[in-house]
């Protein structure tokens, strides 16, 4: 991608009225756009870095065995009436009246599921059902002050699975609480299973996936010696207790919460009379449970955790493109290079403007890719190679360019 030809430049200035950081720098370097609190357009640079997070996400459900599908996000008020979350979720739902019907904007799917459920399934032999999409959730939110961290309207994954038995259920749910802990490995997170209440979703115990961090909105017990973890909400420790799993010390954090798991049981089965026929001919309700990560959240993780006082330092997995490419005073050798480097696969935004090197420079800090490649007359035949969490820059040849970037 050309700069020249990217929409959505970087700005001088970070919007005053922005408070969290995350806020602050995706939308000085064009990643994102505001229309309103909680409310935000991924412009092509931040759609990318979407497109990255989804595709990582995506081969760990896939692996699982999960198939994707697109479920519709205008739901009729009696799907919700079902299971009385019309009422009890009414406080975080979308409701709204048109032409004397009542509708809910999706804030979560596990009611249309069920009713998915109940149409396609009959037998055992239909279960296991893994089912999930990538799609917008609407949650009413009095405090959208966190930047992308906390949406009115935001993108997440949501799976969803339903069980001939509780063992069956709790072997997958494990299975896709070590997929999360993959996912985020890949983006140099490391997020720490929680246990944690479940809100609107169940009265039991849920697992929530926490990353350590000063901006979190949540405050976790943790070991620093094994993985046991709590959150605040629901903790049975407190600060200096002995670790009940391995005797070291418990400390305290605030944390962002970066995904959950909810094991719901046959309740919403039962409420929905969801029911299948197994081998012994007799008709039982599906254990069910619920998956969820939040794409656009996870964005403003990364830019929370990963940044500097010049800007965003993206991690190589979900970067918006492997090279920042700057021309100096030499376009035509920019071009070439930039063809090339294509030719190989890479991925290259050129910034190819005629402006002055120090304002490309500090752009190229702000988006914050992986690896900046600088050529101009200085250069000669080789290219300038700097990585963005370093001071370094080297003179390589091409050959040597292209093997770093392997
Ligand atoms: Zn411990």
């Amino acid at each position: 991608m050309r700069y020249s030809n990217l929409f959505g430049k970087t700005l001088r200035e970070a919007p005053r009225e922005e408070v969290s950081v995350n806020a602050q720098l995706l939308i000085k370097a064009g990643f994102i756009d505001k229309l309103m609190a909680g409310s935000f357009t991924l412009l092509p640079l931040g759609y990318r870095v979407k497109e990255k997070i989804e595709q990582i996400v995506r081969e760990e459900m896939d692996a699982t065995g999960a198939n994707e599908l697109l479920m519709p996000l205008l739901h009729p008020k009696e799907v919700w009436n079902e299971t009385g979350r019309w009422e009890t979720a009414k406080e975080v739902m979308y409701q709204f009246e048109k032409n004397k019907k009542e509708y809910a904007l999706s804030f979560t799917h596990e009611e249309i599921v069920l009713d998915l459920i109940r149409k396609k399934v009959s037998g055992y032999k239909d279960l296991p059902v893994k089912i999930y999409h990538f799609s917008t959730k609407f949650r009413d939110e009095p405090r959208a002050k966190s930047g992308i961290l906390r949406g009115r309207e935001f993108l997440m994954k949501d799976l969803y699975s339903a069980h001939t038995s509780s063992e069956d259920l709790d072997k997958y749910y494990w299975q896709v609480a070590d997929a999360y802990l993959r996912i985020y490995e890949k983006m140099n997170l490391k997020a720490r299973i929680v246990e944690a209440s479940g809100g609107v979703f169940t009265d039991s115990h849920t697992h929530e996936f926490q990353v350590l961090s000063d901006q979190g909105e949540d405050m976790i017990f943790y070991c620093e010696k094994c993985d046991f973890s709590q959150n605040k909400e629901v903790a049975t420790v407190k600060v200096g207790d002995k670790c009940p799993k391995c005797g070291g010390v418990v400390k305290e954090s605030r944390s962002i919460e970066v995904g959950n798991i909810f094991k719901f049981g046959t309740v919403y089965s039962e409420k929905m009379n969801v029911m299948f026929t197994d081998k012994d001919g007799t008709r039982k309700f599906p254990y069910f449970a619920s998956y969820g990560i939040g794409i656009t959240r996870l964005i403003g993780t990364l830019v929370e955790l990963f940044h500097d006082d010049k800007g965003i330092v993206w991690p190589k997995a979900v970067a918006p493109y492997n090279v920042h490419l700057i021309s100096i005073q030499d376009n035509e050798k920019g071009d070439k290079l930039y063809e090339e480097l294509l030719a190989e696969g890479i991925e290259v935004l050129y910034d190819d403007r005629e402006i002055g090197p120090g304002q490309k420079f500090n752009d190229a800090d702000l988006v914050g890719i992986p690896v900046r490649l600088v050529v101009s007359p200085k250069t000669g035949d080789k290219i300038e190679y700097k990585e963005r969490t370093s001071d370094k820059t080297e003179l390589l040849s091409l050959e040597e360019v292209l093997k770093r970037l392997k």
